[in-house]
């Protein structure tokens, strides 16, 4: 039986103990405690997580910790650390975290993504750095422009490695393994794992130690999950009436396309809440300043896309909403994901119109569970019509504490609701 509850437990360094407890971690995660012992100790490791368990911290306090322990003098243009991150807010989260842990251990840490100018990256790396946290493009660029050397890494880490492959950086991915040496320390992270990620994971990992934090299609328990039937029509002046609530502070929005996100962005500014679409289209400082302004709490809403959103970490996310459910019942998980994080507890609400009923009950197939349909509906629907196949499943699943479920607020308390438009079913 694992006994182990502190940091201290896990034989971290002080000023590693030092940073976890400024961040104001009273004790591991899961994944925590059942991956740093073995990273500690140099062994390969493949992860199935997804962001939101404390992944980051679990192979970045080890890898400082080892670099920390075996200082070396850095070479020009070399690195001993290597993490690959799919998109750049992610690798920017990275960054951050060793930032944060390494905090008094004089690491140098570099940063590498496209969509921005790489003079000062290159200019970071030009005199070596401990470690390198980059998207797989910009670091193929820096490579094949000799900005980069990888013949002195030491530990590699493939973080979001499902996403990758979604992504389509498998080939860049290869390209980067042939120039890494042979002999050194490899992490694989993954949300879930696919028959060809079994193949990347075998082509790169060697007697891997294995450790689930959650089966891969699980979604939290802590998670109150519910589904709202609505007619396309309708789905924004639904989300007006849930603004309404002042519960909802801190709220993610997930739309299937670009489009999608700034149409709802709009209207939300028009209805008089302040909210920002990111998504591949907005240049990088554009998405970095929203997601600030999020984190900051001066806006309630971030409309995003499912790739735009990958890794964004920021706590105390009080909703999370699908504006349309996503075709990938993964997907779906990853969204909801982004609420109760490291223990605590959240809200996800999915809006479903007619032409998405099957993608909800693919995703309920995945989750092993059916989603509680919300009862305190403004709007009739023909979704929620044509949804008698299904018959609502009433129950409830670990509401928040201190929230009241819509439908049972005293009166009074009632958000206040647009008024309901008639619906015919021509
Ligand atoms: P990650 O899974 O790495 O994306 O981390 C998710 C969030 O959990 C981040 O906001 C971290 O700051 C937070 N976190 C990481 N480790 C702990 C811990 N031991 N206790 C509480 N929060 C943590």
């Amino acid at each position: 039986m694992n006994t182990t509850h502190t940091f201290a437990d896990l034989k971290l360094i002080e000023p590693l103990l030092k940073s976890v407890e400024r961040s104001g971690y009273t004790q591991p995660t899961p994944i925590q405690m059942k991956v740093i012992p073995h990273l500690l100790e140099g062994k390969d490791l493949l992860g199935i997580a997804q962001t939101g368990t404390g992944k980051t911290a679990a192979f970045s306090l080890p890898l400082l910790q080892i670099l920390a322990e075996n200082p070396k003098r850095r070479v020009a243009k070399q690195v001993r650390v290597l993490v690959l991150a799919p998109t750049r807010e992610l690798a920017i989260q990275v960054h951050e975290s060793f930032q944060t842990y390494g905090e008094s251990l004089k690491m140098k840490l570099a940063l590498a993504f496209g969509g921005v100018s790489q003079v000062p990256q290159v200019h970071t790396l030009s005199s070596g750095a401990d470690v390198l946290v980059a998207t797989p493009g910009r670091l193929l660029d820096l490579l094949m422009q000799g900005h980069v050397s990888l013949a002195g890494v030491e530990a590699f880490v493939l973080d979001e490695a499902d996403r990758m492959l979604d992504m389509g950086f498998i080939n860049d991915i290869r390209k980067i393994l042939a120039v890494l040496p042979k002999k050194r320390h490899n992490l694989l992270f993954s949300a879930s794992m696919a028959p060809e990620m079994e193949r990347l994971v075998n082509s790169i990992l060697v007697n891997p130690v294995k450790v689930a934090v959650t089966p891969p299609s699980s979604t939290a328990e802590l998670i109150n999950q519910s589904v709202m039937f609505v007619d396309k029509s309708q789905k924004r002046e639904l989300l007006a009436h849930l603004f309404a609530d002042n519960e909802f502070k801190r709220v993610i929005i997930f739309t299937r396309t670009k489009h999608g996100a700034n149409r709802v962005s709009e209207f939300l500014d028009r209805v008089g809440v302040s909210s920002r679409a990111i998504h591949g289209n907005k240049s990088q400082s554009a998405r970095q300043n929203a997601l600030n302004e999020f984190k900051a709490g001066r806006l309630r809403a971030l409309i995003a896309t499912d790739i735009a959103a990958r890794g964004i970490d920021v706590d105390n996310i009080s909703h999370v909403i699908n504006f349309e459910l996503p075709n990938e019942p993964e997907t779906y998980v990853h969204r909801i994901g982004r609420t109760a994080r490291a223990g605590t507890s959240g809200v996800a609400i999915s809006f479903c119109d007619a032409e998405e009923i099957a993608y909800l009950k693919q995703i309920e197939r995945v989750i092993k569970k059916s989603i509680v349909v919300d009862r305190e509906q403004p709007f009739h629907s023909d979704a929620a019509q044509n949804s008698n196949a299904r018959p609502p499943v009433q129950q409830n699943s670990g509401r928040p504490r201190g929230q009241q479920p819509r439908g049972q607020q005293p009166r009074g308390q009632q958000p206040r609701s647009p008024k309901p438009r008639p619906q015919g079913r021509h």
